[in-house]
């Protein structure tokens, strides 16, 4: 299937987007990468594949464990088709320690921590936690049940079911990830609605540029070793061997 056969619909900060002539959506990984809400824009040689792949991963693997996923197929490296979806606005990140925005925002007095975790990167929260967001504002902000019930977002049998199937992902992963010595610390992950009305896992799941994955030997050493996006966002290393290591390190526990 070729591009020039498709509609070129949008660039997102990570993908382009076309529509197949049939309504799906072709997803283009590119090498671009942003952080801090756009601010610090970069490219990095092999991204666009890595992700691309790793996506295709675990979808593949989530279809398998039963979770609804909007995944057709990877007619190349680095693209990917997918069903199209009405869009839930509001974007879902499980936590299984403490990191990033939650300590930032506790740090502003803006959250508690759930009892007993304490305020610092790797504390662990025993029993994990989920929080929303915005999806469609310029920056994204935590939104909390009442607001997304009046917003008309989602219903609160919409909001049971997707928290199940995200508690659901996070034990695959976690699982998949633990047997290749990595710890799955938070993520996010996105829905959205067929049109007869079934919300199924949409965007990408897995991937570097919406986990935080840590190296579980250097951790149990005392260390955070990231092998994902807080590289860039920090500067501490070249995101393409980050990003190079982690998916090698899934591969060989596929070929186990
Ligand atoms: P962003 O700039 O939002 O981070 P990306 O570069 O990752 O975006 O581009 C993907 C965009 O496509 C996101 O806005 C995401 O919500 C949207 N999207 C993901 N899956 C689907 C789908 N199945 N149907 C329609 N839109 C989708
Ligand atoms: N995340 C994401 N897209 C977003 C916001 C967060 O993929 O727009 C991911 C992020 O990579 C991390 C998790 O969700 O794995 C939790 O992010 P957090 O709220 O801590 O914000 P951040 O520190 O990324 O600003």
């Amino acid at each position: 299937m070729s591009k020039s056969s498709m509609t070129y619909i949008s660039s997102g900060k990570a993908k382009d987007i076309y529509e197949t002539s049939n309504g799906n959506l072709l997803f283009e990984f590119t090498d671009r990468v942003t952080a801090f809400d756009g601010k610090k824009k970069a490219e990095y040689q092999e991204k666009g594949e890595i992700t691309c792949r790793l996506a295709e991963y675990w979808f593949s693997i989530l279809e398998a464990e039963g979770i609804p996923t909007h995944y057709i197929n990877c007619p190349t490296p680095t693209s990917m088709l997918v069903r199209y979806l009405d869009i839930i606005p509001v974007e879902v990140i499980r936590r299984n320690y403490a990191a990033g925005s939650l300590l930032r925002r506790y740090d502003a007095g803006e959250v508690e921590l759930p009892q007993g975790v304490e305020p610092e990167e790797g504390a662990p929260i025993p029993g994990g936690m989920i929080e929303f967001t915005t999806k469609f504002e310029a920056v994204d902000r935590p939104v909390d049940m009442k607001e997304i019930l009046f917003n008309g977002w989602m219903s609160k049998e919409e909001i049971e079911y997707i928290t199940g199937l995200t508690e659901r992902i996070n034990e695959i992963l976690s699982c998949e990830l633990n047997d290749a010595g990595i710890i799955l610390a938070d993520f996010k992950v996105e829905y959205g609605r067929t049109p007869d009305g079934k919300i199924i896992l949409a965007d990408e799941v897995g991937t570097p540029d919406g986990c935080r994955f840590w190296d579980k030997t250097e951790f149990e050493n005392g260390t955070i070793k990231s092998l994902d996006k807080d590289v860039f966002r920090k500067g501490t290393g070249d995101l393409s061997i980050v990003y190079g290591e982690l998916f090698e390190r899934l591969q060989k526990q596929e070929e186990m």
